[in-house]
């Protein structure tokens, strides 16, 4: 039988609400049923979003709820020359380009077309930078700042059909539905894509349990997991929490903070407890597959 590893991955951008402790909590619970290690990893590549004292929060928040996790915690910001390393070998096979587009032009372009073409995000990219010549690159590479983008139809063709388990199920890869995704920002030099895949990789998470939220993005992961000659992960994404309003949980929508719950003097074991049972707090439920 393979090792279980599974990991929390959240992002320091904010305190941690209930959806979050239902996630953390199964992917815990998951490890521990299969005597496999549970990885704490902090997905810190934001630099403008992501704020230390929303770590120590966390770690707070988890060590309430009576999560431990094994090893040291991974920050993806320690990790840069990794995703470095890995952006250079799908350069090296032109499977990614410079991209100089802002967001404003690209909206600008998405709305002068006729139909342009939507995936699980929006708007597909219109591929503008993909059809420049390498001259124009090279120049422009010197002097303006720039995204990198994966080509999605050489990817995709190199790749050949791909898919993955989530739970009992076969999923057939479509990574082509999210077109030109960015690998690396303009802001940050890696993209939740790329950092994603390679992290798991690299400390060996054979078990991604996940929110249901992720499920698209996973067409992508598994493309790059590929391209990148790493292993795929058996997924498990899970259904996610709705509050009392009939929405998934988030910060914006009134969620209370873990941290709240405590402070009101919430029992932490019998919180845990309940929220693997499926006992939810009054008005919560389960969102249906
Ligand atoms: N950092 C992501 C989030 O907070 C989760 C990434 C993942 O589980 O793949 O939504």
């Amino acid at each position: 039988m393979k090792d279980v590893v599974t990991r929390f991955a959240p992002s320091p951008t904010g305190r941690l609400h209930l959806g979050h402790a239902y996630s953390a909590l199964l992917a815990y619970n998951f490890a521990r049923e299969h005597e496999g290690m549970f990885l704490l990893r902090i997905e810190d590549i934001d630099p403008t979003r992501s704020k230390i004292e929303h770590v120590d929060a966390i770690i707070e928040d988890l060590s309430w709820l009576g999560l431990s996790f094994d090893g040291e915690i991974i920050y993806q910001s320690e990790r840069l020359p990794l995703y470095a390393e890995a952006l250079a070998k799908l350069r090296e096979r032109d499977l990614i380009y410079p991209c100089f587009c802002t967001r404003a032009s690209i909206a600008a372009e998405v709305a002068a077309s006729a139909a342009a073409p939507h995936g699980p995000d929006g708007p597909l990219y219109p591929g503008t930078c993909r059809r420049l010549s390498g001259q124009e690159r090279s120049t422009r590479m010197g002097a303006e700042p720039h995204a990198w983008r994966l080509d999605m139809a050489q990817a995709v063709s190199q790749a050949g059909p791909l898919s993955w388990r989530d739970g009992d199920i076969e999923i057939e890869a479509k990574p082509e539905l999210f077109g030109d995704v960015v690998l690396a920002r303009k802001d940050a030099p890696v993209s939740y894509h790329l950092a994603v895949t390679i992290d798991d990789a690299a400390a060996g998470v054979a078990d991604i349990v996940r929110g249901q939220d992720l499920f698209a993005a996973t067409h992508v992961h598994r493309l790059l997991q590929h391209l990148l000659d790493l292993p795929a992960p058996h997924y498990h994404h899970h259904p996610l929490l709705l509050g009392p309003d009939g929405k998934r949980l988030a910060k914006r929508n009134g969620a209370p903070a873990i941290a709240e719950l405590r402070m009101s003097g919430v029992d932490a074991r019998q919180l845990a407890t309940d929220l693997l049972s499926g006992a939810l707090p009054a008005g919560y439920s389960v969102a249906t597959p």
